[in-house]
């Protein structure tokens, strides 16, 4: 017997506790879409609804959705080996052509790969490499890891502690370890009050500060997402990775790059960081790896990491982690050909054209609260302001969830960020231009409507 619409929304509210939402909104049915299918950049809902999703999920959806080589490549896996585990050295074969896969689109010399289930492990684990790469070399005080403010790592304990968001972090004193923060570069609302570029980028300066005020002695690495996602889609002008990489080379940091948004074509490049022409000690990487198809993260080590770990030889050099799904031959095979299509596809030269149309719609439809329109490829957040001319807040800071609404009522499914007022959109890299406007004229009209 196959469940009503009606009925599936009263099983939800009733027995699914949902990430990320007013509990109280939840049980009480306000509208919250259960979604069926998806084709491309569209999805329907149970009511069979359509919306252009204009968020890529959770910014992942970076081939679309329904391709059915996907689904092809998993059910192969699973009849010939739904899965065995790479602990204790044991492997599976698309594991490690993934594994090889990732090291050929690295940035040179992370050529190893450790995997997970998504980010928050990915992150988890390059916190743990950097400070047992320390305890390799004989300086396990080095335990300190340094984020940025507006950070978002994920939200199980390490990755949690690791971001800066308060809205992420509270009630769940106390946090594990030794985590520290220095502001984020951003620029619109400079932190430190000043103004980029006369400022010479302070903002990387604070690192040096807070290596200082540490002891470098104490210090095991700085954490940074090439651009802030969850934390407002804050983009770092330049100059600023090139002088974070001299910093950590200077006080023996490793440097990780968090690349669970930015990578896999998202931004034009197969990493974000490859913006900044700078090389991180380890890159923690998931959602675009399999464009959400299955769940699977990395941790891609660089070789000089890498063989600081295994010193020195012996018993004493066993590498104490592992998730069970580490290297899952179902979620390895599947992000294979994700990555073989966006390959094939070019669809990180994709993210740059439509990226840039998005844009220039945006900025054509003269807004008169879009303050800000910032990122890069299709990784973009628009800051909503009572007055572009000085960058005042809205006296509401929620316009933009109220303009999320908005939209989502009109079929377009964007997302606002906090503190309300930036919205990001990050739609599948094969949204179409003829999506793109219909995109920018619902949110146009939503700004407008809602201010
Ligand atoms: N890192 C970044 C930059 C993210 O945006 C996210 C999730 O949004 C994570 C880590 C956590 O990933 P997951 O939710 O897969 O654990």
């Amino acid at each position: 017997m196959q469940r009503s619409a009606e009925e599936i929304k009263a099983l939800d509210r009733r027995h699914v506790l949902h990430p990320n939402v007013v509990l109280a909104d939840h049980a009480r049915g306000l509208p919250m879409p259960i979604m069926v299918e998806g084709q491309g950049a569209v999805l329907r809902d149970i009511d069979g609804k359509e919306y252009i999703d204009a968020i890529g999920a959770l910014w992942l959806a970076n081939i679309g959705y329904g391709r059915k080589e996907l689904a092809e490549v998993a059910r192969r896996q699973m009849e010939k080996l739904s899965f065995w585990s790479l602990f204790w050295g044991y492997g599976n074969v698309p594991a490690v052509e993934l594994a090889a896969r990732l090291a050929e689109i690295a940035p040179p010399g992370l050529s190893h790969v450790f995997f997970t289930s998504g980010g928050s492990e990915a992150n988890e684990t390059s916190i743990k490499i950097a400070r047992l790469y320390h305890v390799r070399r004989g300086e396990p005080s080095r335990r300190h890891i340094i984020g940025l403010a507006r950070a978002y790592h994920g939200v199980s304990y390490g990755a949690m502690t690791a971001t800066g968001l308060e809205t992420v972090r509270q009630n769940y004193e106390p946090y594990v370890g030794a985590f520290d923060h220095i502001p984020s570069a951003y620029c619109y609302r400079c932190p430190l009050g000043k103004a980029y570029p006369a400022c010479g980028v302070a903002c990387a300066g604070e690192l040096e500060r807070k290596i200082l005020d540490l002891g470098p002695q104490n210090v095991a690495a700085f954490i940074a997402e090439p651009i802030h996602g969850v934390g407002g889609v804050i983009t770092p002008p330049p100059e600023y990775f090139p002088r974070i990489r001299e910093i950590c080379d200077r006080y023996g940091v490793l440097f990780i790059a968090d690349e669970v948004i930015c990578g896999f074509g998202r931004t034009g490049t197969w990493f974000g960081i490859e913006h900044w022409g700078v090389v991180p000690d380890l890159i923690s990487a998931a959602k675009g790896l399999s464009s959400g198809y299955l769940p699977i993260g990395a941790t891609l080590v660089h070789d000089r990491v890498y063989e600081a770990l295994g010193q020195p030889e012996g018993p004493g050099a066993y590498f104490n982690h592992g998730f069970t799904y580490s290297g899952h031959p179902v979620a390895a095979a599947v992000a294979l050909e994700n990555i073989r299509i966006l390959a094939e596809e070019r669809l990180g030269e994709r993210a740059v054209e439509m990226g840039r149309y998005l844009t220039e719609r945006l900025r054509r439809a003269e807004n008169p609260y879009i303050g800000d329109i910032r990122g890069k490829g299709l990784m973009l957040g628009v800051e909503l302001v009572a007055d572009p001319a000085t960058g005042e807040m809205p006296a509401d800071p929620n316009v933009g969830r109220y303009a999320e609404a908005r939209c989502r009522e009109h079929g377009v499914i964007v997302r606002a960020l906090a503190p309300g007022n930036i919205i990001a959109l990050s739609p599948p890299l094969v949204v179409t231009r003829e999506q793109v406007d219909r995109i920018v004229e619902v949110l146009d009209e939503a700004v407008r409507y809602v201010f």
